[in-house]
């Protein structure tokens, strides 16, 4: 079962002040890779059903999906969490911070405050 992890981090600005925030990840049990993988595994192979109907397009597409379904596949299985978003107080501006980042991000990371753009370094504390 997928769990919702919250990790305490500090958000610090350009000039050096420091907040506190969460950064909020999704772990992965070795039943739940096993589980995307296969979902990916299917969809991939689906997709490559469905495009066996296209004209001309099937020459490129249905080996396109045959071969990516593994890698895609392997890639989830071998992805152990997904990261969701940062929150806190932005240390610049004062504002709330929430910011969606990238399912592999992990502090340190850098991003920018969506009222302020002032840089904003994440890391663990
Ligand atoms: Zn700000």
């Amino acid at each position: 079962m997928a769990q919702k992890k919250e990790l305490p981090v500090q958000i610090i600005d350009k000039s050096g002040k420091q907040e506190t925030g969460q950064f909020i990840l999704q772990e992965f049990d070795s039943s739940d890779r096993t589980l995307r993988a296969i979902k990916m595994l299917a969809m991939m192979w689906i997709m490559a059903g469905i495009t066996l109907f296209i004209p001309l397009a099937h020459f490129v597409l249905v080996p396109g999906f045959l071969i990516a379904g593994p890698v895609i596949a392997w890639s989830r299985y071998k992805m152990e969490r997904s990261s969701e978003q940062v929150t806190g107080t932005c240390p610049a501006c004062h504002k709330p911070l929430h910011k969606k980042v990238e399912a592999k991000d992990y502090p340190p990371l850098w991003t920018y405050c969506n009222e302020c753009r002032d840089p904003l370094q994440i890391r663990e504390p």
